[in-house]
């Protein structure tokens, strides 16, 4: 609450504490100061919510009584006050509230502010002014960045007057003023703190154009439901003195899923999406980016998929050969997944691995194919006298390098399966390395240690520099499959493919060039010094079964 901190800094707070088994309240002498109030004032809470205007009275009081009613420990609210001298103050009000074993509330402490001259405020609305609005958003990013799973959404919502044809011009905003009384109604009682987190804020952004801040939604299509709502309620006829006044109503939506740098820009998107409501008609609330949407729902579905497909035979382990450009012998397998779902039939990773990493779900999965992967070939290095020196390889997600409990589990497998660490090497992008990098270069410290080999894969395609590469504890360079696939038609290619070779022969690692799929190709990175590489001309990536045929030859 920074308006509250501003106040309490100006020694503009005042406390109380409020006996709830009693019914009495002790007001500081400061509390009564604030509202111009001199000696000493009552004790009953009445000397609180007397001086609430009456519009606004019943809302606040039943908030209140809400929050007691709920388990929660303290409350921030926000009201206006009259004071003494005939004025309206802006107060921010917190209260901590003691509860009994039962948990029943049976005290709150709490303190008013007078926020009013916090320069946050709106003087025809006694809302929050744009400003004051701009840094609360400011705030909820800062959280989203922090947090991916809060979610919140900016409404711009237009409130225009609709004069009947003859009707007398408005007199000093005087719509504006009754929006906003009904739009902080609505919103105290219509969303309500359902979770923590859950919040909303208010402000009038100038010209009958409204600002709110919906905290905590579960997703983006909850934030389309409190707008179309309050599209509808705006909508209803105002009255103001003996006369009914109507208004159209449009509402512009922007949600932080997109992934936004600054509250302007969301304003800007909201305004867009406004501009957009308003010619396609009026009374509706848009989405900024209807495709953003969607993409959250595809994602939402695919994520809900993906949990339930963890417990079922749906994901599965692939292998694609590593091939011996000398030898032209399978040296190892790269285990990469696979999901067939029941509906969709094969989703490519490129759509399901960035889902499992923001959702987390990488974790298990990368574990799973490590294990699954050690377990087979394993067997194959048991059933297969050809065999005895395969190796394979997995990927690990950067999601995967950020706790410290990598080194522990990737032990624990090799452990349970008994798999020879030496015959293991564990891929990483060079993005991954970047993101995390002192921890990066310690985990893969450890990793060595146990004996796993470790390659940086897709290497060309992040931002790799010298410095990096002489820094991270490295086994084998694998050059990204958009490379070798330009190499017969574009000189750059074959460049980058022969210095990734030099550059790796220096640095004493070993070069793994992906995705040949040509004996073009197969030529030209064999005569570029590459010992092995992923023989998509022998075969594409094969399911565990028919793997033991490519090991034959
Ligand atoms: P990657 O690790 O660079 O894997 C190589 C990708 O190139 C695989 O795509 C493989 O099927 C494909 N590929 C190999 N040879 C050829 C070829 O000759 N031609 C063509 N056109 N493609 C070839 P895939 O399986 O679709 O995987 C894409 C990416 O998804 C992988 O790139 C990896 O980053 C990620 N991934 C797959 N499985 C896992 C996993 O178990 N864990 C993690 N963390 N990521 C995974
Ligand atoms: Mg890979
Ligand atoms: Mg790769």
């Amino acid at each position: 609450m920074d308006r509250f901190a501003w106040a309490v800094e100006k020694g503009n707070e005042g406390l109380w504490d409020w006996d709830l088994q009693t019914g009495r309240i002790h007001f500081s002498p400061r509390w009564r100061a604030l509202l111009g109030g001199e000696g000493s004032c009552g004790n009953t809470p009445e000397e609180w919510f007397g001086r609430i205007p009456p519009g606004e009275r019943e809302a606040v009081r039943s908030a209140v009584d809400a929050r007691l009613g709920e388990d929660c420990a303290k409350f921030e609210l926000e009201h206006r006050m009259l004071h003494a001298d005939g004025s309206c103050r802006r107060m921010s009000c917190v209260g901590v509230i003691t509860r009994d074993p039962a948990g029943r509330a049976v005290r709150i402490a709490g303190a008013h502010a007078d926020i009013t001259a916090a320069g946050a405020v709106d003087p025809l609305t006694g809302l929050a002014n744009r400003p004051f609005f701009l840094d609360r958003v400011a705030r909820s990013l800062e959280s989203s960045r922090r947090n991916p799973d809060f979610v919140f959404a900016l409404l711009l919502l237009a409130v225009d007057r609709q004069d009947a044809p003859g009707s007398p011009p408005e007199a000093g905003g005087e719509l504006a003023v009754a929006a906003a009384r009904r739009l902080e109604t609505r919103m105290k009682t219509g969303y309500r703190k359902a979770s923590s987190g859950r919040d909303h804020a208010l402000a009038h952004a100038g010209a009958g154009e409204f600002l709110v801040l919906l905290e905590g939604l579960g997703g983006a299509d909850e934030a389309q439901a409190v707008a179309d709502r309050l599209v509808g309620e705006m909508a209803e006829p105002f009255r103001i003195g003996d006369r009914e006044i109507f208004a159209a109503v449009g509402a512009g939506i922007a949600v932080s899923a997109s992934g936004y740098g600054n509250a302007q820009d969301m304003v800007r998107d909201a305004d867009t999406a406004l501009h957009r409501a308003r010619s396609l008609g009026g009374g509706r609330a848009e989405f900024f980016d209807t495709a953003a949407l969607d993409a959250a729902r595809r994602e939402r579905a695919l994520e809900s998929d993906l949990r339930r497909a963890l417990g079922t035979g749906e994901l599965r382990v692939a292998y694609q050969p590593i091939v011996d450009l000398e030898s032209c012998r399978t040296a190892g397998f790269e285990a990469l997944l696979r999901w067939r779902h029941p509906e969709r039939g094969e989703v490519s990773p490129a759509e399901f691995i960035p889902v499992a990493e923001r959702t987390g779900l990488i974790v298990p999965m990368g574990l799973g194919v490590l294990r699954e992967a050690c377990r087979q070939v394993k067997a194959w290095r048991h059933g297969l006298p050809q065999c005895g020196d395969l190796w394979v390889s997995v990927n690990l997600s950067p999601v995967q390098f950020k706790g410290e409990r990598l080194v522990r589990e990737v032990g624990d497998i090799l452990r349970a399966e008994e798999y020879e660490s030496g015959s293991l090497v564990l891929e990483i992008t060079e993005s991954g390395m970047m993101e995390n990098n002192q921890a990066a270069v310690r985990l893969l410290m450890q990793l060595r240690v146990m004996g796993v080999r470790v390659a940086i894969d897709d290497f060309g395609t992040g931002y790799s520099s010298l410095s990096h590469l002489c820094r991270f504890p490295l086994d084998y360079l694998k050059i990204d499959h958009s490379f070798v696939r330009g190499i017969e038609t574009g000189k750059e290619a074959l460049e980058v493919v022969r210095t990734v070779s030099e550059l790796a022969g220096r640095l004493g690692l070993g070069v793994i060039a992906e995705g040949i799929e040509t004996p073009g190709q197969l030529g030209r990175v064999r005569s570029r010094g590459c010992r092995v590489g992923p023989a998509g001309l022998c075969s594409r990536p094969v399911a565990g079964a028919r793997a033991p045929a490519l090991l034959d030859g």
